[in-house]
């Protein structure tokens, strides 16, 4: 049998695209076959969760597979939203009410970032620019927490049963006013009620996925010296227009596009995808500010 890593999700489609001629479900004479030869995998696009999803793919085949994976991205890594995104982390929706399986998602989450700092932090001693024009300098995670008042009236008490039922994992404190204006000093708080996320996150997005990238290489590395079976990694800077493109070339594709999903026209109007608002803020400091 061919084996996938339960990786997918609701937004990150595993499409199976046979080599031509080829059985989509192999007999077992073919299995034995499928181990001689690498197993090919596309991920096509390389944002927050292609990079998750090559990770995974990288640190979860088994021992004696030989893999070869392509991503497949137009713009390059973090082309999308991930690349623009605030990069606030932690678990919860605009409500603070815990998102689906959050407590999982946000363990696996810290662990993603750990990874890339460790990678980032074992390639600063030979130089700060990688391979791919990645610049490590600047911060990647800033553990500092996440503090947000209330904006509307209507909502303070679903915000402040939420709250009270939050996960221990990722804690929310309701504060008052000057609790927390001694946090962020001025900060307006129009209904005297603000949530602190003590153990929320900020992360630099293209940072972040440049050293997830490196990880993956570091990680290929690794298991080509000891004695896993052969692997590769390529990014290709290339549109894919439909996934007819790649037929007969590989096991499986897993499609990470984010938003563009739909603009494949294999999935166009068949997703049920919605999209909704991020902010992008562009802020400067004051000259004067010491
Ligand atoms: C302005 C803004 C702010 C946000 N802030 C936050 C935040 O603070 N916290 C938070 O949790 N979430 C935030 N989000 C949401 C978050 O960024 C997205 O949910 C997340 O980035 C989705 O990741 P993804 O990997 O699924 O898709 P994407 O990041 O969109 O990645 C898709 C990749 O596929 C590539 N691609 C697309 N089409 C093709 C094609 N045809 N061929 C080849 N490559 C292609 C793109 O270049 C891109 O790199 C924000 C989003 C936006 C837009």
């Amino acid at each position: 049998m061919l084996q996938f890593n339960p990786i997918s999700s609701a937004t990150h489609g595993l499409s199976r695209l046979p080599r031509s001629g080829r059985s989509t479900s192999p007999s077992p004479v073919m299995a034995s076959s499928l181990s001689l030869r690498p197993l090919r995998y596309a991920v096509l696009g390389a944002g927050f969760a292609g990079l998750s999803v090559t990770w995974h793919l990288l640190r979860n085949s088994p021992r004696e597979t030989q893999l070869n994976i392509d991503i497949y991205d137009e713009v390059g890594i973090g082309g999308g939203a991930s690349g623009v995104s605030g990069g606030l982390l932690h678990p919860y929706s605009p409500k603070v009410k815990p998102l689906w399986k959050g407590a999982e998602c946000w363990k696996e989450c810290l662990e993603l970032l750990s990874i890339a700092e460790a990678a980032v932090g074992s390639n600063k001693s030979d130089s700060e620019t990688g391979e791919f024009g990645q610049n490590f300098n600047g911060f990647m995670v800033r553990r500092r927490g996440i503090l947000r008042p209330a904006t509307n009236m209507k909502t303070l008490d679903v915000l402040n049963d939420n709250a009270r039922n939050c996960l221990a994992s990722c804690r929310v404190e309701a504060l008052d006013k000057d609790a927390a204006q001694k946090l962020v000093p001025k900060l307006q708080v129009p209904f005297d009620l603000a949530f602190y996320m003590p153990e929320a996150v900020n992360v630099h997005p293209l940072h972040y996925l440049q050293g997830l990238f490196l990880a993956c290489q570091n990680l290929l590395e690794q298991l080509s010296t000891s004695g896993f079976g052969k692997r590769k990694l390529c990014l290709h800077k290339k549109s894919v227009h439909e996934l007819r493109e790649l037929e007969g070339e590989y096991d499986a594709v897993i499609i990470c596009l984010g938003a563009k999903t739909n603009m494949l026209p294999e999935f166009t109007g068949r997703l049920p995808l919605r999209t909704c608002r991020g902010v992008i803020a562009h802020m400067q400091l004051p000259d004067d500010i010491g």
